[in-house]
């Protein structure tokens, strides 16, 4: 599948629930309204749109939220979907998590294939933790990490850079990262969703200044790694590591994008930052055959946009796109 830019598409995330066991600041309220169920699609829906998108010339597939180890019967989507692994029709199956389910659910993924994951964290402390998540419990995702790592799986931390939340454990993140044989990419906060106030404007924190930082402690050289997602990394001399830099504010990334979302309610979106979408719910429920789904997709990514436009001023809203992350997923 190739875009009007000449794109191939070749990346789906997957949003599988809106649902989640945390309501992190910038992320969520905390009294979020979730969907009703019939809304959602349900295991095997999201099993054939999959299976499509893999069809259709995807090859890395990443499933996220909400929390996508709290949708009941994930497992089940997951060791279905890794059939496309063995055939050789997908590379990668992949996952986005909070890590608070992965101590039940480690060994299993592994077992289904799935080699590597994404874990978001942003602090190291116990009471910033709860404080990020307004409830949730440092030590569960600390558990969950070394299931993880017992079970073989290969382990990315997110973290969300905050100033004056985790700006003064950046140091720590990276050497204990660096302990554990993890990788990490820090992410600059996006503009996404109704969170309440100005909260997320006042929490900005350029990771241009968060590099300078880490450049006084530690030795990063540039490398030509890339994801074809709007990450730059950079190898840490000290750790061994690589460290990432997520900057969707700061930086134009879209030229290289291999990539779309698909809501949990089957709204196909071709860019992050726009609001242009497919419904490809109704292509699944109103046909038995995927023929209608595999055009709606084809004709959804021939609209794919060239760029985002992501503002965050403050004399403007400072929501440029309204959806929630955990509605298209990070
Ligand atoms: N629940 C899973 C998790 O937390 O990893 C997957 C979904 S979560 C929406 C995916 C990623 O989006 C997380 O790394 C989270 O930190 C990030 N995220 C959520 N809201 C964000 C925002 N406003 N700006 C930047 N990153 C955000
Ligand atoms: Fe949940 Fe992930 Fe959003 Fe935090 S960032 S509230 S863990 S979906």
């Amino acid at each position: 599948m190739q875009d009007p830019f000449g794109r191939h598409i070749s990346y789906l995330r997957v949003s599988v629930t809106d649902r989640c066991d945390l309501r992190c600041v910038y992320c969520m309220a905390e009294d979020m309204t979730f969907l009703p169920r019939r809304e959602v699609l349900s295991i095997e829906e999201l099993d054939r749109l999959c299976s499509a998108f893999i069809r259709l010339g995807v090859r890395k597939l990443r499933l996220t939220g909400g929390e996508p180890l709290v949708r009941r019967e994930i497992m089940t989507l997951i060791r279905s979907l890794s059939r496309h692994l063995r055939s050789g029709g997908l590379a990668e199956l992949t996952l986005t998590t909070n890590g608070t389910q992965l101590a039940k659910h480690a060994t299993a993924l592994a077992a289904a294939g799935v080699k590597r994951i994404n874990v978001s964290l942003d602090t190291l402390r116990p009471e910033t933790f709860t404080g990020i998540t307004r409830w949730g419990k440092l030590e569960n995702v600390l558990t969950g990490l070394a299931a993880a790592k017992d079970a073989g799986l290969k382990v990315k931390i997110n973290t969300v850079a905050l100033k004056g939340v985790n700006d003064g454990e950046v140091h720590d993140l990276v050497a204990w990262c660096g302990a554990q044989g993890f990788d990490l990419a820090f992410i600059e906060v996006m503009p996404m969703g109704d969170i309440g106030g100005e909260r997320r404007l006042e929490q900005y924190w350029p990771l241009s200044m968060l590099r300078a930082d880490l450049e006084r402690r530690w030795t990063l050289t540039e490398t030509d790694f890339r994801t074809g997602g709007p990450a730059r990394y950079v190898d840490c001399l000290e750790t061994g590591q690589r460290i990432g830099f997520i900057t969707p504010m700061t930086h134009n990334f879209c030229e290289s994008c291999n990539r779309v979302r698909v809501t949990c309610t089957g709204q196909l979106f071709m860019c992050l930052g726009q609001e242009d979408n497919a419904d490809l719910r109704a292509a699944l429920r109103e046909s038995e055959g995927d023929a209608r789904l595999e055009a709606a997709i084809r004709d959804a990514v021939s609209r794919k946009p060239k760029g985002h436009d992501f503002i965050l001023d403050r004399r403007a809203s400072n929501v440029s796109v309204t959806r929630h992350m955990s509605v298209t997923g990070g």
